[in-house]
């Protein structure tokens, strides 16, 4: 099954990897605070397409997320009654 999506809805989102952007902005896991912006809610890693990094960030966001994780610094899932 082949599906092609191309929509594009106005959110006005750009599809530019803001750490390619901005090359001050150090992907670490010490940075919780940065990292927030890549989870869900639920505390899930936004994917690629959605959050707009490009391949390389996006796995080392994931690898800082993955690692603020195992040092209680994130959440592995937020559970919300
Ligand atoms: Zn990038």
């Amino acid at each position: 099954m082949e599906r092609v999506i191309r929509r594009r809805r106005g959110f006005g989102r750009r599809k530019v990897c803001r750490f390619c952007v901005d090359p001050e902005l150090n992907i670490t896991y010490k940075d919780p605070s940065l990292l927030k912006y890549f989870v869900t809610e639920r505390g899930k890693i936004i994917p690629r397409r959605i959050s707009g990094n490009c391949a390389r960030h996006q796995r080392q966001m994931a690898r800082a997320i993955k690692r603020a994780r195992v040092l209680g610094l994130m959440p592995f899932t937020v559970v919300t009654s």
